[in-house]
């Protein structure tokens, strides 16, 4: 009989749901007991504390962590999330999702997730790369190409990504380009790893709308977030013919029943910073973006965003996971008896990023570099394979999507587990 111990040093909502999500596909797939606690927590963390000089003199100590959930199917791999809101529960939920989705994938990488709490927008220029590096430097230990690999998520970015790399490289005494992934190119960063988690978001909506039998061009799409994921989300669906008519940020969002030029919003960023004010659209709140008639919805900003309160108000056909968790558990219920929503789970929608994260990783480590048409043909065709493998599970088990995608990626860490013993 297996028996946790486990402390509350997780203890959150999202953490809880991500371990509400475990118990419910490992039930599915009776995991032995044997087997299950090892598989579901995280294998260790770091909690590091981070003073950073200001420009004005004074020193600021910010918190930082990294999770390593799994590490038993490869280097653990995930993003550093730079965020106020960050607690250890969410960077071990993420770090968590981490892992069931480089198995989903077929990637050999165990998962992981790192965050400090901060606000990015707060700091300077060179603030950002003192605490970036200063980051890199508290985790120089315990990061590797074949240990841990970092790469970007909210509030960080290629250029982070690149201070994180030197940072390491000065440490152990030579280039070491395979340390993090979501490089700037020039750093050894891979064609089309900026673009790739939205184009993946894209491609599996393209993909599930013909599955539906909808046309792309007739569809409409809300995409809450407007970050990287969101952004090139929308550039990919736009360019696919679909009509994209809302956009937000943490500020707020825009909406436009006729369609926003996406690349005239981009453009507008780039000065204004964010969304608010751009007059290509009407203002709309966050919580009623959710709750647009439309096509598709992508959220792609935070967690547990689609709750009990506003599940049963969507109104969309296809919801697509750009962000991690951003359906609760209440919600996914709901949505379930209503039937009348598909869903790509976030395990499988988001998964372009880590595939192409892969891919930089591969190039870093043989010094051979791809073009980008490459990549995105190797990305395609790796969405295509866990796309089938996510429906035939569906279809065998009369599973949810989420169930399918979760139960796949769940068994294959625990059979690889169980093979290795108990010690990994
Ligand atoms: P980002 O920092 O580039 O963008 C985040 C966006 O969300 C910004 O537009 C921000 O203004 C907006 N936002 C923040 N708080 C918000 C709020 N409360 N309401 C509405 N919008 C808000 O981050 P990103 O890399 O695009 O990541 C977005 C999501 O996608 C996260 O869940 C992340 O874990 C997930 N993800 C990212 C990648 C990647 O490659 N970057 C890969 C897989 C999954």
């Amino acid at each position: 009989m297996s028996k946790a111990i486990i402390s509350s040093l997780y203890d959150s909502d999202v953490f809880k749901m991500a371990c509400r999500q475990f118990d419910q596909a490992a039930d599915a797939i009776s995991l032995p007991d044997a087997i299950r606690d090892r598989t579901k927590y995280p294998r260790r963390c770091m909690a590091v504390t981070l003073p950073v000089r200001r420009i004005d003199g004074s020193v600021t100590v910010f918190e930082g962590y990294r999770v390593q959930h799994n590490v038993s199917t490869g280097p653990s791999k995930g993003g550093i999330r730079f965020h106020q809101d960050v607690t250890i529960g969410e960077v071990a939920a993420l770090a968590m999702w981490m892992s069931w989705k480089c198995s989903l994938v077929g990637l050999p990488y165990g998962g992981a997730k790192g965050g400090v709490i901060v606000d990015p927008k707060q700091l300077s220029e060179s603030e950002l790369e003192h605490l970036s590096r200063r980051y890199m430097q508290e985790m120089v230990n315990f990061l590797g190409p074949h240990t841990d690999v970092p790469a970007p998520d909210v509030g960080t970015n290629e250029k982070i990504m690149g201070w994180m790399m030197d940072t390491y490289s000065t440490h152990v005494g030579h280039l070491s380009p395979a340390v993090v992934t979501g490089k700037p190119i020039a750093l050894g960063g891979s064609q089309g790893r900026r673009e790739a988690t939205g184009a993946g978001v894209a491609y599996l909506v393209k993909k599930y709308l013909e599955d539906m039998k909808i046309p792309i061009t007739k569809a409409t799409v809300a995409i809450q977030g407007f970050g990287n994921v969101g952004s090139e989300t929308a550039l990919a669906l736009e360019g696919y013919g679909a009509k994209i008519i809302a956009i937000s940020d943490y500020t707020g969002g825009v909406y436009n029943p006729k369609g926003i030029n996406i690349k005239k919003a981009l453009a507008y960023l780039q000065y204004a910073k964010v969304l608010k004010d751009f007059d290509g659209a009407e203002p709309i709140s966050n919580e009623a973006l959710l709750e647009l008639k439309c096509t598709v919805l992508v959220p792609a900003a935070l967690e547990r965003v689609i709750h009990d309160k506003n599940a049963p108000k969507l109104k969309c056909r296809l919801l697509a996971e750009g962000a991690n968790g951003p359906t609760t558990n209440a919600a996914d219920k709901i949505l379930e008896q209503r039937g009348d929503i598909e869903i790509i789970p976030d395990v499988l929608c988001n998964s372009g990023g880590v595939i192409v994260s892969y891919f930089e990783w591969l190039q870093n480590l043989s010094s051979f570099y791809w073009g980008r048409d490459e990549v995105l043909v190797k990305l395609f065709a790796m969405l295509d394979k866990a796309k089938e493998s996510v429906d035939a599970q569906q279809r065998k088990f009369k599973f949810s999507r989420r169930l399918a995608a979760l139960t796949l990626g769940i068994a294959r860490v625990a059979e690889a587990k169980g093979a290795r013993g108990l010690f990994p």
